[in-house]
């Protein structure tokens, strides 16, 4: 590519609404432009990168053996009112009518959708395993979109859904795709780290998420450097009944603190009979469960419907209520309680909260009959115990000391298990003709939000520093004086021609600027080799190498230049 004939457009000042790096120079190096709050365009440069990024994800998935369809980006409402969403998902999710009154929205994410394809043309285990995956634009009304394409409402997601007929045949799928995704950011050339969103060992019930690590992440990551443990501390912060200490705390979400409850006061607020308090409520935080108090086997639309097996009638709680004495966002009250998995998942994320809430029963003189850690539930996990860490502190695993430091969300795997085939009655028919609902897990990788933490992670005072895999082009050439002098624009343009034909991604900076303007560009975009040609050196045969993280450029033979860069 030609600077003359692509589209270049950098600024020297960001605009004051760009509280972080990557959201500065992002525009600065005119590789987005703001449309709307967090909608952007993505300009010919960063669209370069974007695609970079995007066919690594191709390559990766397909390797894996996932297979790639597209599916679109409006969604009927009736699919969210069945799966139960419609209510859940609140005001992230932007709704829309079409002429006929009929609600629709523009896709958060996709389990509906693809749900809902598997249940019509899936019918037997003959058929399954099956992986879906997209590269494709979400919607999300955040309440709070910043830093830039970071935490936009539109952007780009690689979503991928599997179906399976066994949870054994989850979690190998689970376990392939933790592995491709670490192959994914490894060839992205970012520094990340897999931490546990749920319970703490890959191959059990659960989530991970994968973080590029930087200090303006939105998380907190707690990790060991002599073991695999690695955890979000948000989640175990999200249990903490006491302010977490430490930097690594100081901006963290609370999402719920429920100090020595009472039954009582439980009862109270659901406006139970006290005797016959609800067994359980899980709630649900961006699709994760965060809290449990009691042990259980119904569903929020149970308790909420009075639909309850041995209750009498009794007046029920609204989310409101719920949300204000929980203190904490209601996501899902999903059921629980059938399933041992299930209870495990929900169990090893809220010891501390059902400590706190067992201790307060108690107190109170009631006495939960029958609940006992051990016991009834898991002794409390590691993912509990991190509440409240500080750098230095004795890792859960005994196996050395944590590390904290802070992580952009760029990934999450999940374990759905059969969450949505029940709610849209996704089921097969197995070996022995039974009807079973099917096993799903799903996928995403925040595409988008790659490059802006891709430059988070690595950028200097004179612009952004791109991995080469995802630069947007791998090397340019800045001639001196590309209109005025002919021996300068011959051996440009050869250079030129020659990487081409190497297969190396050139851009030739051939605009009639001050050689200190096109410098400063190349630097700022973030291209990862700038050969400069000068007059001077073309007479020795030599060209001025300078890689983007050197501090001094030095000469190269102009003959050995290809073979220097590869
Ligand atoms: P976050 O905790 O940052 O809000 P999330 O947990 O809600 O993210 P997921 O539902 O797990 O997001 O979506 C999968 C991926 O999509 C995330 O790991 C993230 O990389 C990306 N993503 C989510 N929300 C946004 C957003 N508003 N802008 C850009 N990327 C996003
Ligand atoms: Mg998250
Ligand atoms: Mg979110
Ligand atoms: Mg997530």
């Amino acid at each position: 590519m030609r600077s003359s004939q692509f589209f270049i457009s950098t600024l020297k000042e960001a605009p004051n609404d760009a509280e972080i790096v990557s959201h500065q120079l992002m525009l600065r190096a005119g590789l987005i432009k703001r449309l709307a709050g967090g909608i952007y365009t993505w300009m010919p440069l960063g669209l370069r990168i974007l695609r970079k990024v995007e066919n690594i994800l191709r390559e990766e998935m397909n390797h894996a053996g996932a297979v790639e369809l597209l599916m679109p980006a409006v969604q009927p409402g009736e699919l969210w009112q069945e799966s139960g969403r419609w209510e859940k998902y609140g005001p992230e999710l932007l709704r829309l009518k079409d002429r006929h009154q009929r609600d629709f929205v523009v896709g958060p994410t996709h389990e509906e959708v693809i749900t809902d394809i598997v249940r019509r043309d899936v019918k037997s285990y003959r058929q399954l395993p099956l992986h879906f995956y997209q590269i494709q634009t979400k919607f999300r009304d955040e309440i709070r979109p910043r830093f830039g394409v970071m935490r936009g409402r539109e952007f780009l997601m690689k979503d991928g859904y599997s179906f399976h007929a066994s949870f054994d045949d989850l979690q190998r799928e689970y376990r392939n795709m933790f592995d491709t995704y670490t192959r994914i950011f490894t060839r992205l050339g970012l520094e990340f780290r897999a931490v546990a969103a749920d319970t703490g060992s890959i191959g059990g019930t659960g989530s991970h998420e994968f973080h590029v690590l930087a200090d303006s992440g939105e998380d907190a990551l707690a990790y060991c450097s002599d073991s695999d443990y690695a955890a979000n501390v948000e989640l175990a912060e999200a249990l903490a009944p006491t302010k977490p200490r430490g930097a690594a705390g100081e901006s963290m979400r609370k999402v719920a603190t429920p100090n020595q409850t009472r039954c009582e006061d439980v009862a109270n607020y659901l406006g139970l009979p006290f005797e016959k308090t609800v067994k359980a409520i899980a709630v649900m935080h961006d699709e994760a469960f965060t809290l449990l108090l009691l042990r259980g086997d119904h569903t929020l639309n149970e308790i909420k419907t009075g639909k309850l097996p041995g209750l009498d009638p009794f007046r029920f709680a609204t989310d409101a209520e719920i949300e204000r004495f929980l203190g904490c966002q209601l996501g899902y009250i999903g059921p629980v309680g059938v399933d041992p998995a299930k209870v495990r998942i929900i169990a090893d994320r809220t010891v501390a909260a059902m400590s706190d809430f067992i201790c307060g029963a108690n107190e109170a003189g009631f006495h939960l009959t029958g609940v006992n850690f051990g016991r009834d539930l898991p002794e409390p996990s590691i993912v509990a115990d991190i509440r409240n860490v500080v750098a230095g502190d004795p890792s859960p695993d005994g196996k050395g000391v944590l590390e904290l430091r802070r992580g952009i969300e760029v990934g999450h795997i999940f374990q759905l298990r059969t969450k949505y085939a029940e709610a849209l009655n996704c089921s097969f028919l197995d070996e022995n003709g039974q009807s079973q609902f099917m096993e799903m897990g799903c996928y995403g990788i925040g595409v988008t939000r790659i490059v802006g933490a891709a430059i988070e992670q690595c950028h200097d005072e004179r612009g952004c520093i791109f991995p080469a895999a995802i630069a947007p082009f791998t090397v340019c050439i800045v001639p001196m004086g590309y209109a005025k002098s002919e021996t300068v624009r011959t051996a440009a343009d050869a250079l030129y021609t020659d990487l081409q034909a190497a297969d190396i991604d050139v851009l030739l900076d051939d605009r009639n600027e001050r050689p200190g303007v096109l410098f400063a560009d190349m630097e700022l975009i973030g291209i990862p080799h700038r050969i400069v040609i000068g007059e001077r050196g073309l007479k020795e045969g030599l060209f001025e190498y300078q890689g983007r993280r050197d501090t001094e450029a030095k000469m190269v033979p102009a003959r050995e230049i290809i073979a220097f860069l590869k």
